[in-house]
């Protein structure tokens, strides 16, 4: 058994739609359908969302920031050269 289906059986005990999540307050939920990406994952009860979803998309905001910080610092130093 791999660690991806220990923790999918370990999904099998969340509710399995939203509302259900909603009504015993539960984080996730897990409808065991993969989303629109291919995830096979648990979704969390606020957004809906698969949790690998706002995983990856928390992600390339992150490297988004990144990317802005490291062309801010530059052109900061091309301003320091040129002036
Ligand atoms: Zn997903």
């Amino acid at each position: 058994m791999t660690v991806k289906d220990t923790q999918i059986s370990s999904y099998k005990t969340l509710p399995k739609s939203r509302k259900e999540a909603i009504a015993q307050g539960e984080m996730y939920f897990f409808t065991g359908i993969p989303c629109r990406r291919g995830h096979l994952t648990k979704n969390y009860t606020t957004s809906g969302r698969c949790a690998m979803c706002s995983r990856e998309d928390t992600d390339a905001t992150l490297e988004k920031f990144k990317i802005a910080k490291m062309n801010r610092k530059k052109n900061n130093s091309e301003h320091l050269t040129v002036g």
